[in-house]
């Protein structure tokens, strides 16, 4: 009997220690960027065909995640006007899981990519659809784990054609902007050789720092800070995904993704060379800073 209490005690004891670590299915998460990122969605551009398919896809999963949407439907329509394309309508998709606070943390992942060039299909495995699926795993997470504040979920469209879909975002938001404490951006979850995964905007929002500080590694994926600094020219990502237009609203940010490798915005961004072991690690770093924030409201009332 002494003998199973004290095995019992120490099978227990790596989990008690774990209990912390918020967890993500794996499995699901591999299927959704396989599913996103085949040919069948075209590349998903703005306004195409496929893009409807994947809108069609991610419905199914808010649905089966747990996201409740704000009003009868999860979408939400605008008009893009761009140098390179006018959609009439492109469509973000929102949902969210409700805490017992209306102050609300908005996760973005863009889920446009750019679509068939010269009979080529773009499938942006990486960009985005790492990102998105990263989403879905943080939000069936938390329909489990009721959060303090109020996580909005949003799927957005048009980012290759200018951030428009965050743009859209900002200008109808689901909740009072003064509700909004901070954007949390994936684009590009999936692919590093060194296992390194960027938190980037830790410079304009130094009060966040302490918190990714606390974000421990995993077996293969760490994060680094950085690419956030003016002087750093293309290498400062502050302008570079959905994350800038929240920024350029005062709203603080952190916005995760890889450094550019050779399979960006090329036809071989595709989910064979997803990296099945960084990114899962990378989408549970992600996962594991969301449930600090929210659970660290003090900081994130603070305004400059
Ligand atoms: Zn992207």
């Amino acid at each position: 009997m002494k003998k199973i209490l004290t095995l019992c005690l120490l099978l227990a004891l790596p989990l008690l220690g774990m209990a912390q670590r918020p967890t993500l299915d794996r499995e699901q998460l591999l299927k959704d960027v396989e599913v996103l990122s085949a040919d069948a969605m075209q590349g998903r551009q703005s306004g195409s065909e496929g893009s409807k398919k994947a809108q069609a896809y991610l419905l199914k999963r808010f649905r089966q995640v747990g996201l409740k949407p704000f009003g009868e439907s999860y979408k939400q329509h605008f008009r893009i006007e761009s140098k390179r394309l006018t959609v009439e309508q492109a469509t973000n998709l929102v949902g969210y899981i409700p805490g017992s606070s209306e102050k609300a943390i908005v996760v973005t992942a863009h889920y446009d990519h750019v679509g068939q060039r010269d009979g080529q299909i773009y499938n942006g495995a990486d960009d985005n659809a790492s990102g998105v699926s990263a989403l879905l795993a943080a939000a069936a997470y938390f329909a489990q784990h009721k959060p303090t504040h109020t996580l909005i979920f949003a799927a957005l469209d048009g980012e290759e054609l200018g951030l428009q879909g965050a743009k859209a975002f900002l200008e109808n938001p689901p909740v009072p902007l003064q509700h909004i404490l901070l954007n949390v951006n994936m684009d590009m979850l999936s692919i590093n050789d060194k296992g390194e995964l960027y938190a980037s905007g830790a410079h304009h929002n130094p009060q966040l720092k302490p918190y990714l500080g606390q974000v421990k590694p995993l077996p293969h994926a760490k994060l680094v800070l950085g690419h956030d600094l003016p002087e750093q020219g293309h290498d400062d990502w502050t302008a570079q995904s959905d994350h800038y237009p929240f920024h350029r609203r005062g709203i603080p940010y952190i916005y995760f993704g890889v450094e550019d490798h050779p399979h960006y915005h090329q036809p071989t961004d595709d989910y064979a060379q997803v990296n099945k072991t960084f990114y899962p690690d990378a989408a549970a770093l992600v996962l594991d800073f969301i449930q600090r924030m929210d659970a660290n409201a003090a900081v994130l009332e603070m305004k400059e």
